[in-house]
């Protein structure tokens, strides 16, 4: 289980991507967004869009690969 934070702005695809806790590419504080302590970035994703009705999330290609899509 880790802690998910999604980054405030857009990226160049237009999704807010998703990074776990201890990303070195986390955003600053305050570009992101917590989104709660998750056992995936799956998971983490999918609470994403529950909680803000976006679907616009994309997985952090170095901490969240297997949630890239692009
Ligand atoms: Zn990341």
């Amino acid at each position: 289980m880790k802690y998910y934070y999604y980054n405030k702005n857009t990226d160049n695809k237009g999704n807010h991507e998703v990074h776990s806790s201890d990303c070195n590419y986390l955003p600053s504080d305050p570009n992101r967004v917590l989104i709660g302590y998750e056992v995936d970035c799956k998971s983490a994703i999918a609470r994403a869009k529950r909680d803000t009705g976006k679907t616009n999330f994309d997985g952090c290609y170095y901490c969240s690969r297997t949630c890239h899509t692009g």
